[in-house]
């Protein structure tokens, strides 16, 4: 992929990625005054435990991001960013064969191509419902 393209999708995903950020800022505010509403007591036994404190709320803000969609959005945009660095970027995983700029333009964080993404997803509902 030429360099100036690369450039251009770079800058698709890095907005894509302001606006997640924003999004789930709000949904974790929304999320943390709900939880703060509900359950008052459990709360406050909390934060007697000081020392595990740090590593729960990480915890909790990392099932929370995974928990909703724009949290896993979130997480294929890094990785697309990531091998836009890497100069991997428009590369289908599965494959090998280059993602088509079409595709490319609508999912910017696409890792198929559209053909291994057919088929990924056919598995997919092979299986069944997935509800993770
Ligand atoms: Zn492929």
């Amino acid at each position: 992929m030429k360099k100036k393209d690369l450039e251009h999708y770079e800058q698709l995903l890095l907005k894509k990625r302001t606006a997640l950020i924003e999004e789930l800022g709000l949904l974790k505010k929304a999320a943390l005054e709900t939880t703060i509403k509900d359950s008052t007591g459990e709360l406050s036994a909390y934060t007697y435990h000081m020392a595990d404190q740090g590593t729960d709320a990480m915890e909790r803000e990392k099932a929370f991001l995974f928990a909703s969609k724009s949290g896993r959005l979130l997480y294929h945009i890094n990785e697309a960013l990531r091998r836009i660095q890497d100069k991997t970027y428009g590369k289908c995983q599965e494959c090998g064969a280059e993602i088509s700029s079409a595709r490319l333009e609508a999912v910017p964080h696409a890792r198929l191509c559209i053909k291994c993404k057919e088929k990924e997803e056919f598995a997919k509902a092979k299986e069944g419902p997935n509800f993770s």
